[in-house]
């Protein structure tokens, strides 16, 4: 996919000019732009009609400085090479932000997941986790849920991984079902980060929380617990939406009821007496504050100037163009980029990471007390160097993760 060759370019353009704000050595450079390990496997995979499908599968390990290799995995028609490399650098970007002792990777199956049975599903996951076993692993890296997939396929990796190895393994994948050392709280996690984040946002521009407007794009996990925990929190939801497009009411919309309707439905349009809206105008609308939860490339200079959000938090990852992200800065519209708002998920993995090798198990106070203490601050840090620098959101988490990550490959040194 053509938006996905550039997604990549934006993110090394990104790093390039983050690199360069910061007078990064050329060295420090060129080790840091490239990955160190991509992998690319083709899975055959029998389908319930009988038919032998051939599935393309990827695994890129951006950087292991800090700690093992950390980033989900998703299964979409529009997985590429490309796109699955920007977002294991992203990752390394992410869990240096938040202070994690992970690297940064990600992985994909192209395939359309919507039009597979689960044992379908179950085939092709074991057979990926096959393919891969090898260079993944609790100390070697770690994957996790991202854009259709959850605890179900991480629990067939675990136990494919377990039975290769010939061990039990839970470390080896996080974002697993509670009953197999999976963590309280990871589930709604990333939609936690964005509501904790979104709190302090609102603070921070000195916005009532309560009765705030908010539109989200995507109606998937993230999407539905940040539009979930900020209605708790008293904001007012007065769009969402998914793939097949999305609704608004000028009032507010009641989430799990939307919910509901998407459940029984498939998807959130035609909601009662709200007004179905495209994905297009729900970004344009008229909100305090707009939260990306679905795909990358979503906010572009054809539509940046458009927007009307006082701030914008990046659930999603990579939503905004390098030109809208200049366009929102001219603007003064604040963006959290993704990096920070949606790193709540990988906090928690982090958490239960920590609990499957200590064998202990954290309560559900404990874990969302700890996300609480390491977005806020993040949160604190980025926003005082923006200030400081006078740069966006974006360009100081940037600037902070690359710090970390080059003072980690600098002490490693160079060898062999
Ligand atoms: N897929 C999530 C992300 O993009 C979570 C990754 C993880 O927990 O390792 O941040």
């Amino acid at each position: 996919m053509m938006s996905n060759m550039s997604f990549l370019s934006y993110m090394i353009r990104q790093f390039d000019e983050a690199a360069q704000a910061i007078g990064l050595s050329h060295d420090l450079c060129d080790v840091l732009r490239k990955p160190e390990r991509t992998v690319t496997v083709s899975l055959p995979c029998r389908m319930d009609n009988g038919e032998l499908r051939v599935f393309t599968g990827y695994r890129v390990q951006h950087n292991s400085a800090r700690g093992p290799y950390k980033g989900g995995i998703r299964y979409h028609p529009d997985v590429t090479l490309e796109e699955v490399t920007a977002l294991a650098m992203l990752m390394t970007w992410k869990c240096a932000v938040v202070d994690i002792p992970f690297g940064g990777a990600k992985g994909g199956i192209r395939c359309d997941p919507k039009g597979m049975s689960q044992a379908e599903l179950e085939r092709l996951t074991r057979r990926y986790t096959m393919a891969i076993a090898n260079i993944i692993g609790p100390y070697l890296d770690i994957p996790a849920p991202d854009i259709y997939t959850d605890a179900q396929i991480m629990a067939w990796i675990m136990d494919t991984y377990s039975k290769i190895k010939g061990e039990l393994a839970p470390a080896v994948v996080t974002g697993k079902p509670i009953a197999l050392g999976g963590s309280e709280g990871r589930n709604e996690a990333t939609g936690m980060g964005v509501a904790i984040i979104t709190r302090e946002v609102s603070k921070y521009l000195g916005k009532p929380l309560k009765g705030a407007k908010v539109v989200i794009q995507g109606f998937g996990n993230v999407g539905y617990m940040s539009a979930k925990l900020l209605q708790d929190m008293g904001c007012r939801i007065i769009a969402v939406s998914d793939s097949k497009g999305g609704i608004y009411s000028n009032e507010q919309l009641h989430v799990e009821k939307v919910l509901e309707n998407k459940k029984m439905t498939g998807s959130v349009v035609n909601y009662g007496k709200a007004k179905n809206i495209t994905n297009e105008e729900l970004l344009e609308l008229e909100c305090d504050f707009l939260i990306p939860a679905a795909i990358e490339n979503v906010i572009t200079a054809k539509n940046a100037d458009n927007i009307k959000a006082s701030a914008i938090i990046e659930a999603a990852n990579g939503p905004i163009t390098p030109e809208a992200d200049r366009i929102l800065f001219e603007k003064g519209i604040l963006v959290v980029p993704d990096i920070l708002a949606s790193a709540g998920g990988v906090t928690v993995s982090y958490f239960e990471w920590v609990q499957n090798l200590t064998r202990t198990k954290w309560s559900v106070e404990e874990v969302m007390a700890n996300l609480e203490r390491k977005m806020i601050k993040a949160f604190d840090e980025v926003l005082r160097s923006a200030k400081e620098y006078e740069v966006s959101a974006r360009q100081a988490a940037i600037t902070v993760a690359i710090k970390r990550v080059a003072e980690a490959v600098k002490a490693l040194g160079n060898w062999p």
